[in-house]
Parts: structure tokens; sequence; C-alpha cells
């Protein structure tokens, strides 16, 4: 592969076997999206089924939609569409609630099944969220946290610990973990594993099965497009339903919600997991994002994604030396779908890169982040935005102080 040349790169897309599924995406025209790792765009039907929920479901059925229109039972209809994503049975998965919910949930429920055992293992430096609520649980459960890198987790790290918790692909180096041999050294010590997959689900294939892996959270608003704040989703394994506690006993998780009996029953498997009421608007948009994964062939767009981030990294490296650092693992094989590079002036770089259209994002302290979503993005497009990165590191036009102020999300 020839990535110093624009001509082999279209080649490329001409020949790509994902290529056509761009068109399921409503992307905006002029831009470069490398952000598809914070928020996917809309699926082409996106917009549609959202206004047909409203005019054909809401609107003219009004209360009666929870009969006739089956919403009540969306959170296990729409989970048993994610799981052939992350290799769950369809009754293994639930979309409701936000990741940072599920995650607090299921670490509630990990202690519980593991009562004798006062220590929870979490990945240091994980996503913000995913550590506050590992102190947080830890504190209301009086059990304590060993930080630890997973890269070298040990048997000692593990010996008392109800439940390990870990991000599958870091959300700043991209660093893929080894689900499989993590999750069995976790069962060799006594000690259950709960994975983050808001970072691979949509973009490599997620194996919670195969992996034996006991519980599962992830996002569906990043590589599975379902829009901003869309409903998050949680995995149990078959062997742990029936002994899995809600810490979050509201009425929707009930086994009869409209018995409306006085004291708290769970339903039957990840139903349960339901808390109150699921945001059913958000989930027409996102039953139009999980279509756009009809068919799809996750581990071709692995094999994609990591080719389009060659691209990219192969081109700055050549170009630019080691002006900008890179973080991500230099192994495709050992990254997810986005690659980072450092630099003191990271954030400004980034303002001047979505000023000439390539929309990309800035991670504390000195993080530049490309998302190279494999559903929707061009070979073409990853060799244009690394131009367009040189040029503006060439060029010095990230020092215009406008690019320096800083905005709330970044
Ligand atoms: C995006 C992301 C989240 C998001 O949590 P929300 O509750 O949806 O805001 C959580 N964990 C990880 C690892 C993520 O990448």
């Amino acid at each position: 592969m020839n990535v110093s040349d624009r001509a082999a790169c279209i080649a490329l897309d001409r020949s790509d076997p994902l290529g056509p599924l761009r068109e399921r995406f409503a992307l905006p025209p002029g831009l470069i999206y490398l952000d598809g790792n914070s928020l996917g765009p809309p699926a082409t039907g996106s917009a549609d089924r959202a206004r047909a929920f409203v005019e054909e479901e809401w609107g003219p059925h009004l209360v009666g939609g929870w009969n006739v229109d089956g919403w009540l039972d969306l959170p296990l209809r729409l989970g048993a569409r994610v799981a052939p994503l992350v290799g769950a049975h369809p009754d293994e998965v639930v979309v409701c609630d936000s990741t940072s919910v599920n995650l607090y949930k299921l670490l509630h429920a990990a202690c519980a099944l593991r009562p004798d055992r006062r220590v929870i293992v979490a990945a240091d430096d994980d996503f913000p969220t995913d550590r506050y609520l590992v102190d947080a649980v830890a504190t209301q459960r009086g059990c304590s946290v060993r930080w630890v890198d997973p890269a070298v987790l040990s048997p000692a790290d593990l010996a008392a610990a109800a439940v390990f918790v870990c991000s599958h692909v870091h959300y700043r180096t991209a660093r893929l973990h080894d689900m499989a041999g993590l999750t069995a050294r976790c069962h060799a010590a006594g000690a259950l594993a709960l994975w983050d997959v808001s970072h691979s689900v949509g973009a490599l294939p997620v194996a919670l099965d195969a992996c034996a892996v006991d519980l599962a959270v992830g996002c569906t608003y990043k590589f599975l497009n379902g829009g901003p704040g869309a409903p998050a989703f949680a995995y149990v394994a078959r062997a742990h339903h029936d002994a899995l506690a809600n810490p979050i006993a509201g009425w929707l998780g009930h086994a009869a919600p409209f018995a409306f009996e006085s004291a708290y029953r769970p339903s039957p498997g990840v139903g349960r997991l339901v808390a109150g009421t699921p945001s059913v608007l958000a989930f027409a948009a996102l039953g139009a994002a999980l279509d756009a994964f009809t068919g799809v062939d996750l581990s071709a767009c692995a094999h994609k994604s990591a080719r389009l981030s060659t691209v990219f990294t192969a081109r700055i490296a050549a170009a630019l030396g080691d002006e900008l650092t890179g973080v991500s693992p230099t192994d495709p094989n050992e990254r997810g779908s986005h690659v980072a590079l450092r630099h003191a002036a990271g954030y400004p770089i980034v303002q001047a890169l979505i000023d000439r259209g390539v929309i990309c994002d800035f991670r504390e302290p000195d993080v530049l982040r490309f998302g190279f979503a494999p559903l929707y993005l061009r070979y073409v497009d990853a060799f244009d935005a690394a131009e367009i990165l040189i040029d503006v590191m060439r060029s010095g036009a990230w020092r215009a102080p406008r690019f320096a102020e800083r905005a709330a999300v970044t």
C-alpha cells in the first residue's frame, strides 16, 4: 500500500467492499469526520424514523402506544439487536439508561455476587466516569479499590477481588486489551470481569460470550451512531441472570410492573436492569442506526479501520517526523479504531483542523484524537486529513489566536 499517493487511496476506495456502506449515513458535504468515536453521524433513516415515531406512534396512539407499538419491550428488543455486535445471545443484552448508570448498576451487582470479596480492581487511567463510579461504588459497599495497569495484571492483584473493571479499548490511547486473556485471569482468581466496550462496539468484533465475560456495558452514540445521549446497553452472561440484583430497583425492572405490587420482584433475565421509563423517542433513532449494521462484517470493519489509520499515521510520520508523538500502539492489531497523537499545542492544532473541515477532538492534557470509523470513511479521507494536518503544522496556521479559545466541549 503506497500511502504517499492519493490516487492509490482512490483505487483502494473503488475496490473496498465496505465502501457502499457510506451511503447509509447522512454526512454533511465537505467535511472529513474523524470523530465518530465521540459521536457518530445520523444514519440516512434516523430523521424519518424519529419523525415517524412522533407522527405514526406517539401522535395517533398516545398512551396506547405502550401496547400497540410495543414500547415496553424496546429495551429487550433493541438489546437483542445489539447482541450480535458484541458476540452475545439475544437475551443477554438490554438497552437502557446511560453507560455511567449501567456501570453503576453492574458494579454494585458484581460486588453483591461476590460478597466475601472486598476489593474492586480497576484499570488506572481509564475513562473518568468509569474511575469515578469505581470509587463511588467501592465507598458505598465498604470495599477498597486497587488500580492496576491491565497489561500487567497479576494473580496477586486479583486475590481478594470481587470484580475487575476495564475498557476494551482505551478512550485516549486506543490500546486494545486482551479480553479473553484478562477475563480468564480473573476467573482463575475467583473474580468477575466487567468490560466497558464503549470504544470498541461497532468498530471491531467484540466476543463477550466467547471470552466468557461476566458483565459488560457499552455506549450507543459512538460507533453505533444512535445519536447524542442515545441509551446505552448492559450485558449479563446467562450464568448470572438469576442471581443478579439491580441496586436501582425501579418499577420497570419488576416482573409485573402493572400489577403495582407493594414489594419489588425482579423481572427474569436482563430485563431487571431497566429501572424507570426509558426514552422511547431516543430508541427510534437508535433503531435506525442499528439498521445501518445490517449485513456488516465487523472483522472487515476492524481490518479497514486499521488500514485507514495506517494511511494517516504513516503519512504524518513521513512528513513531520516526531513533531507529533504517537500515543497509540503502533501495531494496528493492538489498537482500536482511533489513533492519538501528542503535541504541547494539541488544542489549537485541533481547532485549526476543524476550521479546515477535519473534525477531530482534543483530550487533556495534550492529545489529539483521530477516529477512523470504517463504515463511512474512505481511504482518500484519511489521506486528505493527513495532508491538511501536515499543512497546518508546516504553515503554523494553528498559531492564530482564535484557535486558542477554549469551548466547553473539546
Ligand atoms: C463514552 C464512554 C462512556 C460514556 O458514558 P455516558 O454515561 O454515556 O456519558 C463511558 N465509558 C467509556 C469508556 C466511554 O468511552
